[in-house]
């Protein structure tokens, strides 16, 4: 190897989906018929409405140059209105809120503005891979939280060690939960801006799922007082409208905190196609027609698939919200070995917890990116398989 690479990459995991997908690839070049729950991607169109708005606005020259680094001031200001009418919150739209290029690079960016060298990080574990490769990325230490079903998927921030709570500048949260499922409640929101205070930490919350929820309302963290003292808050496009390809989503709150990020994103990036926000402006003007419908088709798939397992004999508790089911593998079983004997067996790709963090261990992940029959057609050949 002529090019000895960086120490910050060797610090991290391999990228998870990246091996899940070679493994398929090959199953698929085999002319196996692949059900594929393994990646987080929505497998239905962007609708019709926001693609017409790109196409408008591609046509019109005045997108054609640099965007402004901190959004299109139409775009924020139809953030700042929808926010107001989904949560109930107010935000300044020049100064609290920052439009992003996706949320996985301003997540992965945001400790750069925040974390020294040496400096801890709070990551949940199972947990999105971005929250720990920032850290790194930053010079920073991620201490893993577990989240476990015992304790109802939230962190135990009691149990987090205090010479760590002290060594932390961040904590991240992310709820409605990948790959869990659970939403927040108010009182955990509570209970972590009470924690994050007393350690005087900053509050990371990834809301990529909000627009997702089966059983009641995801809520944002800042519909609970003191959160905006201390909390950013991360929106995404992605799953919500179907554009994960697109890249666009935003961050809201505490405006040190927003400018903060601002201040990285400025010198790496130059902001998002113009016409890409002026689409993503339409696509929250018709959020209340066009989400209900998707969540539904979720929903239903939740229900096909979750029940189908249970009547299988396994133990799935179905999810509240997110197109993910986090399944308990069977006894004696482990995550790589179960999804390993799906991948071979039924030709089922799936992900392996403790690809999420070592807490993971015991469960697969699947996703309900796969029309209702052929989720159907999953259970059938679960259900065949000895353990
Ligand atoms: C998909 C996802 C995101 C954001 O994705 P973007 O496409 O970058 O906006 C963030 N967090 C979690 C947990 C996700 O699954």
């Amino acid at each position: 190897m002529p090019f000895e690479i960086a120490d910050r990459l060797s610090q991290l995991p391999p990228y998870l989906f990246a091996e899940i997908d070679k493994k398929k690839k090959a199953a698929i070049a085999a002319g196996r018929d692949v059900i594929n729950l393994g990646i987080g991607d929505p497998d239905t169109p962007t609708p019709p409405v926001i693609i017409e708005a790109l196409r408008e606005a591609a046509g019109d020259p005045a997108t054609h140059q640099y965007a402004l680094d901190n959004g299109d001031p139409v775009f924020r200001e139809a953030i700042a209105a929808w926010f107001k009418g989904r949560y109930g919150v107010s935000f300044n739209p020049a100064t609290e809120i920052y439009p992003t290029i996706g949320s996985k690079e301003a997540i992965g960016h945001f400790p750069l503005a925040f974390i020294n060298p040496g400096d801890a990080a709070l990551i949940p574990e199972p947990g999105y891979p971005p929250y720990r490769g920032g850290t790194v990325f930053a010079g920073g230490v991620p201490v893993a939280m577990p989240l476990l079903r015992e304790n109802g998927f939230f962190p135990d921030l009691d149990a987090v060690p205090a010479e760590d709570a002290a060594a932390a500048r961040i904590i991240y949260v992310n709820y409605p939960n990948s790959p869990t499922g659970v939403l927040a409640t108010a009182e955990f929101f509570e209970r972590l801006i009470d924690f994050a205070r007393s350690h005087d930490l900053i509050i990371v919350q990834d809301a990529a799922y909000a627009e997702m929820a089966y059983a009641g309302r995801a809520i944002s963290i800042f519909e609970v007082e003191g959160a905006r003292d201390r909390a950013i808050e991360f929106h995404s496009f992605s799953k919500t409208f179907n554009m994960t390809g697109w890249r666009v989503g935003y961050a809201v709150g505490n405006s040190e905190l927003v400018a903060g990020l601002g201040r990285i994103k400025t010198n790496l990036d130059s902001g998002i196609f113009t016409a890409i926000q002026r689409a993503a402006t339409v696509a929250l003007r018709h959020y209340d027609e066009l989400v209900p419908p998707l969540v539904e088709m979720y929903r239903r798939r939740r229900d096909t698939f979750c029940s189908g397992l249970a009547d299988a004999g396994w133990d799935v508790d179905p999810p509240a919200s997110t197109f993910y089911v986090w399944i308990p593998v069977p006894e004696g079983c482990t995550s790589a070995a179960v999804t390993l004997k799906l991948l071979e067996e039924a030709s089922i790709v799936t992900t392996p917890g403790n690809g999420f963090g070592a807490p993971g261990e015991g469960y697969i992940r699947a996703t309900l990116t796969a029309p209702e029959e052929r989720l159907s057609e999953a259970v059938e050949r679960i259900r065949s398989l000895k353990w």
